[in-house]
């Protein structure tokens, strides 16, 4: 996929499962007569989301970004948000892959919300261990502070047992907002989701991939009022969404999707009241 990086990335998709959230808590103060015709509801109200990671192998490095829900989660749970997936998502897409727990050498995480990074510890007898035992895991210090000290408003997104062992365990690496973690992987920070929330930017020559995380979980939210209610300070995500597509338009960055169900990624262009898509990316391209 994403035939332009293909000189020095491989570049992988991996799906780790569906689940569902209240479809207005996602579009915040967009009536349902709108939003229900992009994302239709089920009878609880609850809309479908993906849980859609990237893989990056350049030959030395292979990189996972994000890695879903998990599977510790008890039945309430998987029950209250409609989790769909195998036992073991992230094993059973990157084996099918040919990749093997053991060969992830970074894992990148965008903020720390349980469905954003559930899947990075797992339980193995009675304890919660790191899933990938050889992996440095990158978190913006920013939202790590964030996250062991949560706000009351996203307090319920933090589970700490999704992240501590992380710590405990030596495998993660703080960093600061807006940095180059690699020559060509740099991240984005922006605040108005939670703190510290970190947008990751892969560059190739002229083309860049952004994976947009909960800046922009769905298609629907490229409409700069599409503000989720989960969002700790909208205001904040309509300045930072402004800004970040405008230049995304400009440099026809490739706008990758973690939440929506159908569409993967997209390249956009301005047009006079929305941004427009200009082409969708589909798992061939
Ligand atoms: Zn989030």
């Amino acid at each position: 996929m994403f035939e332009s990086f293909k000189n020095k990335w491989k570049i992988r998709v991996i799906e780790t499962g569906k689940f569902k959230l209240d479809g207005g808590a996602m579009m915040g103060s967009v009536p349902k007569v709108l939003w229900n015709k992009t994302n239709p509801s089920d009878e609880l109200n609850r809309i479908d989301l993906s849980m859609r990671c990237l893989l990056l192998d350049n030959g030395k490095d292979v990189i996972l970004i994000e890695t879903g829900i998990g599977n510790k989660n008890n039945k309430k749970f998987n029950d209250m948000f409609c989790i769909e997936q195998s036992s073991f998502p992230l094993k059973d897409e990157l084996n099918k892959l040919d990749y093997k727990l053991e060969d992830i050498t970074h894992v990148i995480l965008t903020h720390l919300h349980f469905d954003h990074v559930g899947g990075a510890t797992i339980k193995y007898e009675n304890k919660i261990i790191p899933t990938f035992p050889n992996a440095k895991y990158i978190i913006s210090k920013s939202n790590w502070d964030a996250a062991i000290n949560p706000n009351p408003k996203d307090r319920a997104s933090y589970l700490s047992d999704n992240f501590l062992p992380i710590k405990e365990n030596n495998q993660l690496h703080l960093v600061d907002d807006n940095q180059y973690l690699f020559e060509d992987i740099q991240t984005i920070s922006v605040y108005g989701h939670t703190t510290g929330q970190q947008l990751i930017k892969l560059n190739h020559d002229n083309d860049s991939l952004v994976f947009c995380a909960d800046l922009i979980p769905l298609k629907s939210h490229l409409k700069i009022p599409w503000i989720m209610g989960y969002d700790l300070n909208a205001m904040k995500t309509i300045d930072e969404k402004t800004l970040f597509l405008n230049e995304a338009a400009k440099k026809n960055w490739i706008l990758f999707f973690y939440h929506d169900p159908k569409c993967i990624a997209v390249q956009i262009k301005k047009s006079i009241k929305y941004f427009e898509v200009t082409r969708e990316l589909s798992i061939n391209d």
